[in-house]
């Protein structure tokens, strides 16, 4: 089943906002990539116009190809993207210091061809982000390392404040929508583990409606996220990047979002976010700061 009319609350406003062109301008000159505009993300006028210290910004490290291949992404693969740039994380930590961000996003492709999966490069940019600016809230959204358990602990001991890592999906549907060399259970080890690793920092994960999912099945998601001891969750409506991508099989409803937001809560997620334009990282400054991290 697959639907291709976009419903009104599921279309894309245009990023406004003074902070939203100053960041943008900033970007260009940087030479950073941000998911916020190579994802054309509908959130980037309420994400980077956010009032100074709580503006958001998702940044992509470790280039633009990925060794994974899921139907839902846009982001280009290869088996053999080019090596790491070594000075990345120092001109990533130089390139965030100086935006009025309160809070960093950092998150990369799959880099299955390294023997790390990047891990040592991920922690080296909180490092460096941290030493310059300490107040800098960063959450570092990852991929699962193969389930190379100690690329987790590397990132999870590394600083930060918020370890995010998605499922996706529901359990059945994991083989459809992502990578084969990704997993349900494999994902949820990573987050257990980075919870068990420093017990004080906030997990957080998210999951995409619309893709062929059951209610039963969200509700068993979000009750195995609990159980990993996940701390925040978002939903969000899968929308396809491009004509090649995955189709659509629904558009869920606001109220339906709603119901989900309610059962976060009943749940005890500390924090769920839940609504057709929701992505993993929607508003995370805003909404974390004050509500659950300072
Ligand atoms: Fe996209 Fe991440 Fe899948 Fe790579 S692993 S294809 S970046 S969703
Ligand atoms: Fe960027 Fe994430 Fe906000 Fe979208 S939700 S604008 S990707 S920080």
């Amino acid at each position: 089943k697959a639907v291709s009319r976009v419903p009104p609350w599921a279309k894309i406003a245009l990023p406004s906002g003074p902070n939203f062109a100053r960041i943008r301008s900033n970007l260009r000159e940087l030479g950073l990539a941000t998911v916020c505009e190579e994802a054309k993300c509908p959130n980037m006028g309420e994400c980077w116009g956010g009032e100074e210290g709580t503006a958001t910004a998702t940044i992509m490290i470790m280039g633009d190809t990925c060794t994974r291949a899921c139907r839902f992404c846009a982001v280009k693969t290869s088996n053999a993207p080019p090596p790491l740039d070594p000075m990345e994380p120092i001109n990533t930590a130089e390139a965030v210091s100086r935006w009025k961000l309160g809070y960093v996003v950092l998150t990369s492709v799959d880099r299955d061809d390294l023997a790390d999966g990047g891990a040592a490069h991920f922690a080296q940019t909180v490092r460096e982000i941290k030493s310059r600016k300490p107040d800098m809230l960063v959450e570092c959204l990852t991929g699962d390392f193969a389930g190379d358990l100690s690329g987790v602990e590397q990132v999870a001991l590394s600083g930060l404040d918020v370890y995010a890592h998605n499922m996706e999906t529901v359990e059945r549907l994991q083989g459809v929508v992502r990578d084969r060399r990704a997993g349900y259970h494999q994902s949820l080890n990573v987050l257990k583990r980075a919870k068990e690793v420093r017990p004080d920092l906030i997990t957080k994960s998210s999951i995409m409606l619309g893709v062929g999912e059951t209610d039963e099945e969200v509700e068993q998601t979000m009750r195995d996220l609990r159980a990993h001891g996940v701390d925040c969750v978002t939903l969000g409506q899968y929308m396809r990047p491009t004509k090649g991508h995955m189709k659509v099989s629904e558009y869920v409803h606001p109220d339906k979002f709603k119901y989900w937001e309610q059962r976060g809560k009943e749940l005890g997620f500390v924090y769920t976010a839940s609504g057709p334009l929701v992505r993993s990282s929607y508003k995370a400054g805003e909404l974390f700061i004050g509500n659950i991290l300072r």
